[in-house]
């Protein structure tokens, strides 16, 4: 019999190639994941990231039927089947709490991303999934710009969907050091302003204790710099700052550590001086 925790996030617990649940403790209850990057492959290389042999590239060619097969499979196996006894879920975490588009790398480097969001919005508004449980993308958001993106979010918003924009630092040398990303804050800013122009989108923001520097000036600096502009420029409001929950699969594992939660909540109640929802989760 397997077991599902909140620190299992096996995407083959199913067996499935393209749905994969995930015990959720900061959701509070079962979150059905849409991995769309079966080949491990993102566009960014992060030192925190938990994919197992991570590669440079984008997701490959999906199959939708088998997508949607998939999906109403689970959907009835956890709505009508046994699924939480199986699985040996806790009485108070069988509620689905969210359907997440998220997996093993960027999940808008989809060629057709718009159309697997649709596939999937359709078959969760046959089981009657939505308004009561979430539907989230969480994203790099360095491909927002893409017309098969923006189209898909606005999918995404037709069902009160949200966006989780990822920003781990708002300096070029922070982005090319945690993300590996060359990416500049003005195309940040014009990615954040199309996302947030479509469907409610929040900042996620992954803070990292490099081989013990702490939360350096620098980067606390830029921050603050940046979010004022994004205040003044975008309809965003709500932010998050969390940390490593689990091991990084990445060579900068060993240099890694969480950050301290009092760095976090202080930096969390500097950003809500700016205007912003903001909050630290350990
Ligand atoms: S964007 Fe996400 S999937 Fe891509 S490297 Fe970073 S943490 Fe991993």
């Amino acid at each position: 019999m397997s077991t599902l925790t909140v620190t299992n996030h096996n995407r083959n617990v199913t067996n499935f190639t393209y749905v994969y649940p995930v015990l959720s403790r900061r959701a509070g209850g079962l979150s059905i994941g849409i991995n769309f990057n079966i080949n491990n492959a993102c566009n960014w290389r992060c030192i925190y990231c938990q994919v197992p042999d991570l590669k440079l590239g984008a997701a490959p060619e999906i199959n939708l039927d088998l997508l949607a097969k998939e999906l109403r499979q689970f959907l009835n196996d956890v709505l009508h089947g046994d699924f939480y006894e199986r699985m040996n879920v806790e009485n108070e975490q069988r509620v689905i709490k969210d359907i997440a588009i998220a997996g093993n790398g960027e999940p808008t480097s989809l060629a057709n991303f718009d159309e697997a969001v649709q596939v999937i919005a359709h078959i969760a508004t046959e089981n009657s999934i939505f308004p009561k449980s979430h539907f989230v993308l969480i994203t790099n958001g360095s491909l927002i710009h893409r017309e098969t993106v923006q189209n898909g979010l606005k999918i995404l918003n037709d069902f009160s969907g949200e966006v989780w924009f990822k920003m781990d630092s708002a300096t070029k040398e922070g982005r090319a050091l945690v993300n590996n990303s060359a990416q500049m804050n003005e195309a940040v800013l014009k990615n954040l302003t199309l996302a947030s122009n479509i469907c409610s989108t929040k900042i996620q923001i992954c803070l990292v204790d490099y081989q013990q520097r702490g939360f350096l000036e620098s980067e606390r600096e830029g921050f603050l710099n940046f979010l004022t502009e994004i205040k003044a420029k975008t309809l965003i409001q709500n932010i998050t700052i969390y940390t490593l929950a689990r091991p990084s699969h990445q060579p900068e594992a060993i240099d890694l550590k969480p950050m301290a939660l009092d760095v976090m909540q202080n930096f969390a109640l500097e950003i809500q001086k700016l205007g912003f929802d903001a909050y630290a989760v350990a």
